[in-house]
């Protein structure tokens, strides 16, 4: 296949940054679209030119740090699928593809496809961990579930932190992902102790590192990678509510 390439390059946070143009030939179609960017950088490096910088780990779709926003959506073109596990032939031969980083105030750019995504972390420190001793593992397994909640629990605990949510909102809200988080612990026993503390705390922190408020358009279920419902947003609106008017200590 031979591509064109539209890449975003800003040499770091401070300077304003370019789509540059890029030819690329060769590309296999069973090539990830992150390989396809290796065999880019390969050619810029031989070239003596700078490469593209952009994030990548597990390349196995559980990380969440390979999110690109790829012609116009996060991700790329398919549903439910990260950057590294985009294959080139979601693409035809002659393609034009457009590459930029996420675009949100929580999200700096650090450099060409790179984006600060420290936020999210600070967001789960500010949730805290579960300080109630819950025993060893095989106590916690004794603990009995339902099986509907323990299926709403791992379907929460699916989302990986990519932050195509939002990158994808008109309004930068990080709802898709503090949503996904709270309801994973609220979902279980063990999630019980410190349940209002924890989402108080994780909806403070999401205002205070610049995130918008939800848009209701549910672009974020459309393009997350890991299909997480917006039905999570539902229910941390509930959790928050309920813990504002709570008058009990956790
Ligand atoms: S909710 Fe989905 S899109 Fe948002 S951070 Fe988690 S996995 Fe990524």
């Amino acid at each position: 296949m031979n591509l064109t390439l539209k890449i975003w390059r800003q040499p770091n946070a401070h300077t304003r940054g370019q789509l540059v143009t890029y030819s690329i030939s060769g590309v296999s179609p069973d090539m990830s679209f992150l390989e396809m960017l290796d065999v880019l950088n390969q050619q810029l490096i031989h070239k003596g030119e700078e490469p593209v910088a952009f994030l990548s780990d597990c390349r196995e779709g559980i990380c969440g740090s390979c999110g690109l926003f790829i012609n116009g959506r996060a991700h790329g073109p398919l549903s439910g699928t990260a950057t590294c596990q985009l294959h080139m032939r979601a693409f035809k031969d002659g393609d034009t593809i457009v590459i930029e980083p996420w675009r949100a105030k929580g999200f700096p750019v650090i450099r060409d496809l790179v984006v600060d995504r420290s936020a999210f972390d600070r967001i789960i420190q500010a949730g805290g961990y579960i300080s109630v001793n819950t025993g060893s593992a095989p106590d916690a397994n004794a603990i009995l579930i339902p099986k509907s909640a323990a299926d709403a629990a791992f379907d929460a605990a699916a989302c990986i932190g990519c932050g195509a949510c939002v990158a994808t909102c008109k309004n930068a809200s990080a709802m898709l992902f503090v949503a996904a988080k709270v309801s994973h612990l609220a979902y279980l026993p063990q999630g019980q102790p410190e349940r209002r503390r924890r989402v108080l705390n994780m909806v403070a922190a999401m205002d205070r590192e610049g995130f918008g408020s939800c848009t209701l358009t549910g672009a974020c279920e459309v393009e997350c990678p890991k299909k997480i419902s917006i039905s999570h947003i539902v229910r941390l609106n509930r959790e928050y509510l309920s813990a504002v008017v709570s008058d009990e200590a956790d």
